[in-house]
């Protein structure tokens, strides 16, 4: 059994002098140290940024809060899709949204939005 480095938080020094090592390159197998020439596997890297990865206060809350503000602006101005083609340019695809007019015999009108050329139109029920 070789002796394995000494790993402190991501870090990995040396166990026979004690330098910090350097993480492996993509295709390297083993970390070589700079002093002593002491090859550590770099498998021992990968089991690091397993643990680091699998930890869920390693991503920062700031980086959730915006995501969040994000979403409540989209809801406020995005109106549901609807397979509805353009009499303007032809695009099957229009922002829809249902107005109730005033009195009840008179239904309601849906207004749509061409995704493509915000050309706006109304249909009566
Ligand atoms: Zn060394
Ligand atoms: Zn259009």
């Amino acid at each position: 059994m070789p002796t394995l480095a000494h790993k402190i938080g991501s870090l990995i020094f040396c166990p026979h002098c004690g330098t910090l090592l350097s993480p492996p390159r993509d295709d390297e197998k083993t970390v070589i140290c700079e002093q002593c020439s002491y090859e550590e596997p770099a498998s021992s890297y990968e089991n690091i940024e397993i643990t680091t990865r699998s930890h869920p206060e390693a991503f920062p809350s700031a980086l959730r809060q915006k995501r969040k503000t994000q979403t409540k602006v989209h809801q406020g101005k995005v109106l549901p899709k609807v397979s509805e083609k353009c009499p303007a340019c032809g695009h099957l695809e229009a922002f829809y949204e249902e107005k109730q007019m005033r009195s009840a015999d008179e239904g309601s009108t849906i207004l749509y939005t061409c995704v493509s050329c915000k050309h706006g139109w109304r249909v009566n029920n």
